[in-house]
């Protein structure tokens, strides 16, 4: 088996592999390509990859020779025209988001891995690439939002008089949210929480920080631990507490998202207009619409003395660690797709292999992505 790493287009920094899980690779037979400069941008140089027993090859020669593609970022419609037919690829492929794209896989043969849709369960955990990223995310929001802050996160008691400690506003206490929590708690800042899955609350109290409840939330039992959405009584009552809390908030850190589906709206115009001159908002959820009605992914808006960063892909701001976590999840998962011989053993029964496995013999296999279509 030959695993290609593409350098990864568009702005993303990380790469899907780093060299020390090249060596491991080698070690399960399989022989690595790099393509030259893939690992630039994280810190991690051709040389490396070279003493770890990489071959650094061209684009052209990975697509055409090697038998698997390893990547971050999902291809794009132009990549994939040039994926020959037959191969395999592995990444975070968001394929709930991309229903067109994965049509193209299918009709070219391709078998996809997409580490975003494999469970949450215990087992998966070492092979989470949505948790060992959305941690980079929570940690990073919290640094992004003190610094672009034009107070102090601590409290204060000087000489020069006292300095009140910074308010922050959490929406969403996933992954993400919870990392966010323990970096403001560091930082000394005051934190409230607010998620729809009362399950969090201890985690969220563990944490140092209050946790604003809402009563009648929807049973999200049945969806693997994700939210789900909520009933219009539910967002009121939802949206009345988290307006009491923003009008009094210095930071907020929003990070709800529901899989598949937008981002809901979480703060609005009305919010933002109640909320103090100077307060900073951090969305994580930008890539999927945001979670504040004035969000711009990939972008810094300036409403009415409130500052809104978009930035949905924080982990690329750490791409050293973020490429080594990711490369680690990746290794994980491939230990558990491929034999000691390098060979592709795919059993279905397996619940890991049947949620990352999106298509397989010219068919789309996954069953959330087929719920998708209909
Ligand atoms: P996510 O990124 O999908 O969403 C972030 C948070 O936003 C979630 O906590 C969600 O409940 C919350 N949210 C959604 N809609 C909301 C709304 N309208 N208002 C307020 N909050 C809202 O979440 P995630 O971090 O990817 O975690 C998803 C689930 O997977 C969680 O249950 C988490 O505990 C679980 N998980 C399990 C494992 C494991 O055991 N392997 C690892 C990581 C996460």
């Amino acid at each position: 088996m030959i695993a290609g790493i593409l350098k990864e287009k568009n702005g993303e920094t990380r790469v899907s592999l780093v060299p020390e899980v090249v060596k491991q690779l080698q070690q399960m037979s399989v022989t690595v390509w790099v393509e030259q400069g893939a690992g630039d941008n994280a810190f991690y140089n051709d040389d490396a990859y070279v003493q770890a027993g990489a071959q650094v090859k061209t684009a052209a020669e990975i697509l055409a020779g090697a038998d698997m593609i390893l990547t971050l970022q999902p291809p794009s419609p132009e990549l994939t025209a040039q994926i020959p037919s037959g191969k395999i690829i592995a990444g975070i492929l968001q394929p709930l988001y991309r229903v067109h794209e994965v049509e193209d896989w299918a009709a070219k043969n391709i078998t996809a891995f997409s580490l975003d849709t494999i469970p949450r369960t215990t087992r998966a955990q070492t092979m989470d690439v949505l948790s060992s990223q959305a941690n980079i995310a929570g940690y990073k929001a919290v640094l992004l939002a003190a610094y672009s802050y034009s107070r102090y996160f601590p409290m204060f008691m000087t000489a020069a008089g006292s300095i009140a400690p910074a308010k922050v506003l959490i929406l969403g206490a996933g992954v993400a949210g919870l990392q966010a929590i323990a970096t403001a708690r560091r930082l000394g800042a005051v934190v409230e929480v607010f998620d729809t899955r009362p399950a969090v609350k201890e985690e969220v109290m563990s944490l140092g920080a209050k946790f604003v409840e809402v009563e009648g939330a929807a049973d999200a039992s049945a969806a693997g631990g994700y939210a789900v959405e909520q009933s219009e009584t539910y967002k009121q009552q939802q949206q009345q507490r988290i307006a009491e809390s923003i009008a009094k908030a210095d930071i907020v850190i929003t990070t709800a998202q529901i899989p598949g589906k937008a981002a809901p709206v979480l703060v609005s115009n009305d919010m933002l207009d109640r909320m103090r001159s100077g307060a900073v908002i951090v969305d994580i959820a930008a890539a999927t619409g945001g979670n504040t009605s004035a969000t711009k992914n990939n972008e810094t808006v300036h409403y009415k003395g409130v500052t809104i960063i978009g930035n949905s892909n924080l982990p690329a701001t750490m791409p050293a660690d973020a490429s080594k976590l990711y490369a680690k999840n990746l290794f994980n998962f491939l230990k558990l797709i491929l034999t000691k011989e390098g060979g592709l053993h795919l059993n279905f029964e397996d619940d890991i292999v049947k949620g990352a496995c999106i298509t397989h013999n010219g068919e789309i296999v996954n069953d959330r992505v087929k719920g998708m279509m209909q």
